[in-house]
């Protein structure tokens, strides 16, 4: 398939019987093509201008008095396209594509030419190029006309919000929460029904948006610029809402109020220990303030300037970690792993037993996220945290210390990689 994609052809105008490509390895040296014996006109749609590679001809096919050669296009005495003929039978931005197709003025005999390199010999690595040039013309295209949901979670990971807060948002929008109905049709036995209410099944909607105490919570935002729970709708509708005509404080105030609504939901399903309403919206902003007065403390300890995101190699995974430690409240830990396109692969966020020190808690995030890279299968992996204390003692074996005992289990497991690198 790909190589009838990519051949350059040269066509003989006087062997019009024959519709075959013969290899003609003096051609190999430009770019010229020459076109005669494709069967029909339609033939024209194996090429693209320059390369012709993929062009389609959308021009309807006319009906011909003789056979409907594309040597017919080709006047023999100038050597060049019947310019007249090519217009008044192609769209005119097929026949400008044709038009500029070089013919070679030798009208040598028809051939096969492999484009994929000046030399004209079929290699797998030539093609790997091609089809590579192929993908990201396709990816190109698609980022023209983009999705607004490309767009929200693109804002989503720009959010000024704890790492926590961001991945709960993720599965929110991507219906990952364990609601009953989604454990119901995960085959867990359950009613799905709303464990709070009982009166309709919950899905994400119901959880976060609709369920009377999610009602009466998003009543305190009292100047919120869009309707949430007056009909029923999909997390994500709203959050595009948010997106698209509201501000980003609108958008963490949203989903920083729905992680404090499924936190206080599990509360009291789980602990039996849920808050009032009152304090579920004090929970929302309170989150949100705390961690805009960290961001804007110096960080002590951390790495200095960290650089730009950058994708992984391709077949490389990149594990980014990261914790939260607050005094009086359990740290919080989150992984995400991403693939050479910086596609999220898998993302996790715990809730740790206890508050936990900066150091500890940076320790055991890198563990979770070696753990979870080795659950998938990941046989090479970049590890990347913002802990320098953390990176250094895994590089250089220091297993002393508060952690070197979490030091010790990271480097034993992260030996089951084929292989990985620890970095900032
Ligand atoms: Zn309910």
């Amino acid at each position: 398939m790909l190589t009838s994609l990519v051949l350059h052809l040269t066509v003989d105008p006087s062997s019009i019987a024959d519709p075959s490509f013969i290899v003609d390895p003096s051609s190999i040296d430009t770019t010229f093509i020459k076109l005669k014996s494709a069967a029909d006109f339609m033939g024209f749609s194996r090429f693209r201008d320059g390369g012709l590679v993929g062009f389609h001809v959308i021009t309807p096919q006319s009906d011909f008095d003789d056979y409907p050669m594309v040597s017919s296009l080709i006047d023999v005495d100038t050597r060049w396209w019947k310019v007249d003929m090519v217009r008044s039978i192609f769209l005119p931005f097929e026949a400008s594509t044709i038009l500029k197709i070089p013919l070679n003025y030798n009208l040598p005999e028809d051939s096969l030419i492999w484009i994929g390199n000046k030399r004209g010999v079929f290699y797998v690595k030539s093609a790997y190029h091609i089809a590579l040039s192929f993908v990201d013309s396709n990816e190109e295209g698609e980022c023209s006309s983009p999705d607004p949901r490309t767009a929200l979670w693109k804002r989503i990971w720009r959010l000024k919000i704890p790492q926590k807060l961001k991945i709960f948002t993720w599965r929110s929008c991507v219906n990952g929460l364990p609601t009953m109905l989604n454990l119901s049709q995960r085959g867990i036995h359950c009613s799905g029904f709303c464990p709070i209410c009982d009166k309709a099944l919950e899905s994400t909607a119901h959880a976060l948006l609709l369920c009377d105490h999610a009602k009466l919570t998003w009543a305190h935002w009292l100047n919120c610029p869009f309707e949430i729970t007056s009909s029923p709708r999909d997390l994500v509708d709203v959050a595009l809402d948010f997106n698209e005509n509201g501000s980003p404080l609108d958008l963490e105030l949203f989903f920083a109020l729905a992680w404090s609504i499924w936190w206080n939901r599990n509360q009291a399903t789980h602990e039996n220990s849920g808050i009032n309403l009152d304090q579920v919206w004090e929970r929302a902003n309170r989150l949100l303030s705390e961690y805009k007065n960290a961001c804007s403390l110096p960080t002590l300890s951390l790495a200095p300037s960290p650089s730009a995101w950058q994708v992984p190699p391709l077949g490389v995974f990149k594990i980014n970690t990261d914790g939260a430690a607050s005094d009086g409240y359990p740290s919080c830990i989150g992984v995400a792993i991403r693939d050479y396109r910086g596609s999220l692969l898998a993302a996790s966020s715990k809730i740790l037993a206890a508050p936990f020190s900066a150091e500890i808690t940076e320790a055991l995030v890198l563990q979770e996220g070696v753990l979870l890279a080795l659950d998938l299968g990941i046989s090479h992996a970049i590890i990347e945290s913002d802990a320098l204390s953390i990176i250094q003692a895994i590089t250089d074996g220091v297993l002393g210390g508060v952690v070197g005992h979490i030091v010790q289990n990271i480097k034993d497991l992260s030996s089951s990689f084929s292989w990985c690198s620890f970095q900032l």
